[in-house]
């Protein structure tokens, strides 16, 4: 596996790439990898011919009162990880290559960016947009994989491929969780051994969601009060950000779960905001 750390590098070898005809898959991330990483560079394994990880913790994705440099960092691990999952090339640009001082120009899908995570975080969609357009325009992908764990974020990725004419399929790829339910996310980290049992909160909440329209049930507003029960019990201290029933496309709100419905939820509990979802019919 070859470690780029230059832009004109990385263009190279990806220009290099497509002469020889090969498709490039793309799995953006911002270090500190987990199993969910990993299985989305498998899946990109399986949708092209050779797979590039990006690790760039993105400064322009934190809104202003969130700790960038508190942000956990493990480059020597993600890099053996990234090798041993049989990754091709792992792209670790410089942040300022990527933002140098003169930088000015954003990618800011409007309407998508503007609920949920993006309500509580304003300019966190625009920092996320802007920084994938520009991994877009480096690595030149013709396939680029993401979780389904950050599912607004994929739907406004979505909506930035079609609106920008990129020539490359985007895949959502499924959440990876614990054991025990709790979605796995680089943010776990910061719970004692104490707290981690109550992490649990919101995939219990998810887990009761689904059953109850599997029971027949589809109010959103019955669902979404016993959810805040789970929730309650399972986490006292835990504080709802919010619990939104939505489809799978535009991300309106619905009142009646039907088949696209997903049901989001971010929560903070002991200093941590968490975030999950859950498609609330069929698997997944
Ligand atoms: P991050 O490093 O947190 O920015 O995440 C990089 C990519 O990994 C994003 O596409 C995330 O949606 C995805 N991801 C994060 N956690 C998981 C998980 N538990 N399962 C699957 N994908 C994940």
């Amino acid at each position: 596996m070859q470690t780029i750390r230059s832009i004109k590098k990385m263009q190279a070898v990806a220009r290099q790439f497509a002469a020889e005809g090969k498709t490039i898959g793309l799995v953006p991330t911002m270090g500190f990898l987990h199993e969910g990483h990993l299985s989305l560079i498998d899946r990109a394994k399986k949708a092209a011919d050779v797979v590039i990880t990006t690790i760039f913790v993105n400064p322009t994705q934190f809104t202003p009162h969130e700790d960038l440099t508190k942000y956990p960092r493990d480059e020597k691990g993600d890099i053996r990880k990234i090798k041993s999952a049989g990754c091709d090339i792992v792209f670790i640009p410089k942040a300022i290559d990527i933002y140098p001082d003169d930088f000015q120009t954003y990618v800011s899908v409007e309407k998508l960016s503007q609920t949920l995570e993006g309500a509580a975080r304003p300019t966190h969609f625009r920092g996320v947009t802007t920084i994938v357009a520009k991994l877009f325009n480096i690595t030149r992908p013709d396939v680029a994989v993401f979780g389904m764990k950050d599912f607004q974020q994929a739907i406004v990725l979505k909506q930035m491929t079609h609106d920008l004419g990129y020539p490359l399929k985007l895949i959502i790829a499924p959440t990876v969780r614990e054991k025990d339910g709790l979605a796995m996310s680089s943010r776990n980290k910061y719970f004692t051994p104490d707290q981690r049992p109550e992490a649990r909160a919101l995939y219990y909440a998810l887990r009761t969601a689904k059953e109850m329209v599997a029971s027949g049930i589809d109010s959103a507003r019955k669902i979404e009060k016993e959810m805040r029960a789970v929730i309650a019990a399972t986490c006292p201290s835990a504080e709802i950000d919010y619990i939104a029933f939505t489809d799978d496309v535009g991300l309106k709100k619905v009142g009646r779960v039907a088949k696209s419905t997903i049901c989001s939820l971010a929560v903070r509990m002991h200093r941590v905001r968490l975030i999950d979802n859950m498609k609330l019919t069929g698997r997944g």
